[in-house]
């Protein structure tokens, strides 16, 4: 099938592309990897009368470190995030390399499937998971949040038409400390959505005592979710197995899966249990840990 008729526009600037989602508002869609976007314009689930196309806005490319902060420029693709070397954040080369297959990933960028807000979205649960913000502008002022206040429902977020996501940012682990991070993802076969995803994350310190930790889920619910009192039952305690066990059915407790061909409910509940267990052995057992400052 063909797409309805629409204007294209192609930004050089970060404020040219500004002005034009200011000028057209709710008729203007962004344009980046295009892999989310075209697909729903061919099967004309997607009409939008214009498309501004960012491509070429060198202010939004790149990533960068500081103190083991990660700031992503908005058009970085998701190869880019499998293939970069941030050893304090060893969650995200995993997850990225589970998404869909290397065409996908050299087009599709992270900020697109942010903006898109697919519940069974891999992004979704490894950046609630890491505690990141994202941060959109429009002409006028720019704003950031963190992505627990982004997701407001599948297919929707907190992002107002006027505005274009600049960065997303991932904040360092805590100091003096060990990282440890995985990607569980279900899937029916390689390069699939997520039937049920996973993403674990947590620092250590010296002792084996949880400095953080994180938990953020894909597939199992309107939005992705992040298992906020499972992670509160590990913050300040040992990775023991009677307290990962817990913490691995509050979390399944904190999905809302629907049922389909694909699983039951009960069946995509019980694989996030598995899968944060799963996650919390491996960190404990050191498997995946570096260190992230010495003392
Ligand atoms: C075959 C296939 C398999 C896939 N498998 C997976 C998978 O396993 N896991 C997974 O997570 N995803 C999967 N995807 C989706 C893929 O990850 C997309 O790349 C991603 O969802 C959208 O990113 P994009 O850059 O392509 O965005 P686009 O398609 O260009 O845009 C998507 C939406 O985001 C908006 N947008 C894009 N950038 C911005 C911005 N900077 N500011 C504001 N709005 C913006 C657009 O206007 C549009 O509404 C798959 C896609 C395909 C085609």
């Amino acid at each position: 099938m063909f797409p309805e008729a629409f204007a294209y526009y192609a930004a050089h600037t970060l404020d040219e592309a500004l002005d034009y989602v200011d000028q057209y508002g709710y008729d203007a869609k962004i344009l980046a990897g295009g892999q989310s976007l075209l697909p729903l314009m061919k099967l004309r689930l997607a009409a939008p009368a214009v498309l501004i196309d960012i491509n070429a806005v060198a202010e939004l490319t790149g990533v960068t470190e500081t103190d083991g902060q990660l700031h992503l420029g908005a058009l970085t693709r998701h190869s880019t995030m499998e293939f970069g070397c941030w050893p304090q954040h060893p969650l995200v080369a995993e997850a990225a390399q589970q998404i869909a297959d290397p065409i996908v990933r050299n087009r599709g960028t992270v900020a697109g499937s942010l903006a898109h807000a697919d519940p069974a979205a891999d992004w979704g649960a490894v950046l609630l998971a890491l505690n990141a913000r994202v941060e959109v502008r429009d002409k006028h002022q720019s704003r950031a949040m963190p992505m627990r206040e982004f997701f407001i429902d599948t297919f929707t977020t907190a992002l107002q038409p006027t505005e274009i996501i600049t960065r997303v940012e991932i904040p360092a682990p805590p100091a003096f400390g060990y990282v440890g991070g995985h990607y569980y993802k279900l899937e029916r076969k390689v390069g699939d959505f997520a039937v049920v995803g996973v993403a674990v994350t947590a620092t250590l310190d010296q002792g084996g005592r949880v400095l953080s930790a994180g938990i953020g889920l894909s597939a199992v619910g309107t939005t992705s979710l992040k298992a906020t009192g499972a992670e509160e039952i590990l913050v300040g305690q040992r990775l023991t197995p009677e307290l990962i066990s817990e913490a691995a059915q509050v979390a399944a407790s904190e999905s809302s899966p629907f049922g389909d061909r694909r699983g039951s409910e009960e069946y995509k509940r019980a694989m996030v249990q598995v899968f944060v267990e799963r996650g919390l052995l491996a960190i404990a057992e050191g498997g995946s840990r570096v260190t992230v400052h010495s003392a």
